[in-house]
């Protein structure tokens, strides 16, 4: 911990779509919190914690300089600024918190110009994450164009900016509202719990490991679903994708019907979205259940 503080310092999306269930988890893990008159900060009543309240992008930085020991943020975000740090010291993911799931993919328009992952050579791909989408290029042995585009990086496409696109995507709603469709997925991303790359004194390693301790349980069962459906079988592919699941589905066939199968699987978020659109890839008997306990 910083020389000055022995208090130990988490950040957490000020408001966003991991904000909510951030704050959530930490009062599930047993943290009460007063806020401060700004609302930047929010100071732990029964534990040497304090909350500090940033833009999602600012988390890996403060991580970095030592200003915060924990983070909770998406794994694109973490991921993106480790890679463009090159070899600089990069927090550490600690446990991925079974919320905030979405997936980094490659999408493209609905017109079938671009139809495998080859036909991107030498095209423009426009992203907010350079860093990442380069990496997976490379790795592909693509060489394509990476257009560095800070928003509304879905209508690049319509403008010229760019050939495709790569963002992340939960439902896919977004990407069909502007005629584009999922090519690949380049990264699969959820929030998690990283902590600073600074060597902590043996105190502060102690509360961090607590407060984790505390985190894992708080997690663990809350909030899981699972999730039954039946589906022809040629469409497990594009439904796997599509789950925000934390394991590999179960996949059971179904007596009499070889082309049909049954699908479970432990979800962490479902929402109508995902619902509608597994629907719409062929799913039939949707049926969502609550898990009252689980037992890894
Ligand atoms: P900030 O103002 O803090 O910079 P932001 O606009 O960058 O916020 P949000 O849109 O709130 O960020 O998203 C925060 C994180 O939520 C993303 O980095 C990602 O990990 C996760 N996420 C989950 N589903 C989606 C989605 N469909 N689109 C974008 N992000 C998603
Ligand atoms: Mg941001």
């Amino acid at each position: 911990m910083n020389e000055n503080r022995d208090r130990l310092r988490i950040a957490v999306q000020k408001s966003g779509r991991l904000s909510d269930q951030s704050l959530d988890l930490l009062r599930r893990a047993g943290l009460v919190f007063r806020s401060s008159r700004d609302r930047l900060f929010l100071y732990g009543e029964n534990m040497p914690v304090d909350v500090l309240l940033v833009r999602d992008d600012d988390i890996p930085g403060l991580l970095v300089e030592g200003s915060c020991e924990l983070g909770i943020v998406g794994r694109n975000v973490l991921d993106e600024q480790r890679l463009a740090g090159a070899d600089a010291p990069a927090p550490a993911e600690l446990q991925a918190l079974g919320f905030g799931s979405c997936r980094l993919a490659i999408a493209v328009p609905d017109n079938g110009l671009i139809k495998n992952v080859t036909d991107l050579a030498g095209l423009r791909i426009a992203t907010s994450y350079p860093a990442l989408l380069a990496e997976w290029l490379r790795k592909q042995s693509i060489d394509a164009e990476v257009v560095l585009l800070n928003g509304s990086v879905e209508i690049a496409p319509r403008l010229g900016k760019a050939h495709a696109i790569c963002d992340l995507v939960s439902s896919g709603a977004t990407l069909a509202a502007n005629q584009l469709h999922e090519l690949v997925t380049v990264m699969r991303s959820e929030a998690v719990l990283a902590s600073s790359p600074r060597a902590q004194n043996a105190a502060t390693a102690a509360q961090i490991e607590r407060l984790c301790a505390r985190i894992g349980g708080a997690q663990s069962g809350d909030g899981m679903r699972l999730l039954m459906l039946q589906a022809p079988r040629n469409a497990l592919p594009a439904i796997t994708r599509l789950l925000p699941s934390r394991e590999t589905p179960s996949v059971l066939s179904l007596d009499g019907r070889p082309d049909d199968i049954a699908v479970q699987a432990l979800c962490s978020e479902l929402d109508w979205q995902h619902l509608e659109e597994l629907k719409r890839l062929g799913a039939s008997s949707l049926m969502v259940l609550n898990v009252e306990r689980m037992l890894a």
